[in-house]
């Protein structure tokens, strides 16, 4: 999977997902990562690659050209393109859904901007998702899009060191995961759940089941009605309050 980042920062980029995880699926070659840097492509002899926006107002708006050189860069003439997601507080919001579907793409371009934003006309040319990692201003796409590459890298094989762990986490089934515990036994007066200790697999499963079902319920009970959820499912919600009607 290659991960193409238009960005003013590209240090940034590089820095962010360089260790731990990610870091290892890109020296194992599982990922790329290619990080440019549309400064390189200004031709103005300052490197400037902002303006001030037509019609007045604050800040600086990022200007179409150097973007535009920038992409061309990557995908040349003609040929297949990738999809190109701007990172916008006014897109899409991310979600696993949304991550589990671009860990399908081969390659992906995401573009970062910058002070008050992108020149529209550059969007209109290149853009093909617009996506938002929440309801709130950063002051830069980098952050996003090194999320974005988090969450998406994780879902290529390989990547994770257990192939289950992609599959049981949180979302994955529109619910959330169960609690996690590991040594010691037991920890300022707090002892792991019996059931745990049991060695009994059938049990341990349910228990996990049902602190599933229970955790979603109080915490983001929005997600159950997309949760695919058994008889055996509902019924124990309905003993926790839960009413689907
Ligand atoms: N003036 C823009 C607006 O109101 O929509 C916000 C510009 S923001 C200060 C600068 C850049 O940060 C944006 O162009 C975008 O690339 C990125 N950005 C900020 N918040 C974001 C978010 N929640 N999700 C994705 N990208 C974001």
């Amino acid at each position: 999977m290659v991960f193409h980042v238009l960005t003013l920062f590209p240090e940034m980029i590089r820095d962010g997902l360089n260790t731990s995880v990610t870091g290892r699926a890109l020296d194992k070659g599982l990922i790329s990562l290619n990080a440019v840097n549309i400064r390189d492509f200004s031709t103005d002899k300052h490197l400037h690659v902002d303006d001030y926006p037509y019609g007045g107002g604050a800040g600086m708006v990022m200007q179409p050209d150097p973007i535009y050189r920038a992409y061309r860069s990557i995908v040349g003439e003609g040929g297949k393109r990738p999809r190109v997601l701007y990172m916008t507080p006014q897109g899409s919001v991310f979600d696993q859904p949304m991550a589990e579907e671009l860990a399908g793409e081969e390659e992906l371009i995401f573009l970062c901007g910058h002070y008050e934003g992108v020149d529209e006309r550059i969007l209109e040319e290149i853009v093909t998702d617009y996506v938002s990692i929440g309801d709130y201003v950063l002051t830069g796409g980098e952050l996003p899009a090194m999320v974005m590459i988090d969450a998406i890298s994780r879902l290529v094989p390989g990547v994770l060191n257990n192939e289950d762990s992609a599959e049981f986490e949180s979302f994955h089934d529109n619910l959330l995961e169960h609690p996690h515990y590991t040594r010691p036994a037991s920890f300022l007066g707090k002892e792991v759940p019996e059931v745990l200790l049991s060695g009994h697999h059938a049990r341990i499963e349910e228990w996990r089941r049902q602190e599933s079902l229970k955790r979603t319920y109080e915490r983001r009970p929005d997600l159950l009605e997309k949760a695919v959820l058994d008889k055996k499912d509902l019924a124990y919600l309905k003993s926790l309050g839960y009413d689907k009607t």
